[in-house]
């Protein structure tokens, strides 16, 4: 139960990312394998796969992340904007930065990472095994590649939640009012819009038309606890977890990895990052996702031929 205790901010605080490596992170000096064959055996096994993917998956889509250098949308960083108090304070910037990330995400498409993520659910399904995506991506690449069982930790770009009654939707629009038509464009030089707060998007409940904002877990904002509850039932009872597109010491996967580690299930990784040798993770895979998750979610010899 202990993620219910993290907001969005505190994930990334260092201190905590400490404590929690604490127990489980010196156990075992070795180097984790590299050994696919050896992955496959195991994954040849598997009833129950939990996938955490992160914002690298996402980038080899091409979907900018505006986080770290180079990431900026005009002057600012995801951080900046992403944020409630920003909100209140410039909800026409806000949604111009959301409009255009949204508008962005029509032209990107899912990579084979996702696709591979996709195609393994829909195979094993049909054998009775299960794999669940927890993702921290808003994008909904995952969903677009026909992933099924997702839980968007951090919500999508394409549901809103109204500010005054609460409901929330999908929301497929484009443009997503007719005020943020053109608006949103990134270069540092751009005005700010300074759309007026009735005509950004506003909730079509009846009799309500509360200001709408984007759906998506903003810095400082608590994670939403069905999903979480969710989350901790998948992790407690998968046999097998990859960590795709993120390090396992990296928020979301740090927060999620250590209790699956503790029960003595195997976790692979599948990034670009070397592992802290410190880490104890049984695989880890060196490498675009795109190039290594798709051999290694492959059909595996042992399955059945069910269509
Ligand atoms: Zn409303």
């Amino acid at each position: 139960m202990i993620v219910r205790q993290f907001t969005c901010r505190a994930i990334i605080n260092p201190h905590l990312h400490a404590h929690l490596r604490k127990p489980w992170g010196c156990r075992d000096m070795a180097r984790p394998s590299s050994d696919l064959a050896a992955f496959r055996e195991i994954f040849s096994r598997a009833k129950k796969i939990a996938i955490i993917t992160g914002a690298g998956v996402s980038a080899e889509s091409g979907v900018p992340t505006f986080r770290g250098a180079g990431g900026y949308w005009r002057k600012w960083q995801a951080q900046e904007l992403a944020a409630p108090e920003a909100f209140s304070r410039n909800p026409s910037r806000v949604w111009e930065f959301y409009h255009y990330r949204r508008e962005v995400m029509l032209t990107k498409i899912p990579n084979p990472a996702h696709l591979a993520i996709a195609e393994c659910e829909d195979r094993l399904s049909k054998q009775g095994r299960q794999v669940t995506v927890i993702t921290q991506n808003i994008d909904e690449l995952h969903r677009r590649a026909g992933s099924k069982n997702i839980l968007e930790i951090h919500g999508s770009l394409f549901r809103t939640r109204c500010m005054s009654c609460g409901h929330e939707a999908a929301n497929y629009n484009s443009p997503i009012c007719a005020a943020l038509e053109g608006k949103g464009a990134p270069d540092p030089d751009t005005h700010d819009a300074q759309i007026p707060v009735q005509q950004l998007p506003r909730c079509e409940q009846t009799s309500c038309h509360g200001l709408l904002r984007p759906a998506v877990v903003w810095f400082g904002e608590t994670l939403d606890s069905d999903i979480l509850t969710n989350a901790e039932k998948v992790l407690d009872s998968c046999d097998l977890c990859l960590v795709v597109g993120t390090s396992s010491v990296v928020y979301p996967a740090a927060m999620f990895a250590p209790q699956v580690a503790a029960r003595g299930v195997p976790v692979a990784e599948f990034n670009m990052e070397d592992t802290p040798a410190t880490m104890r993770f049984k695989f880890h895979f060196h490498g675009p996702c795109g190039t290594t998750l798709p051999a290694a979610l492959a059909r595996h010899d042992t399955e059945q031929n069910i269509e």
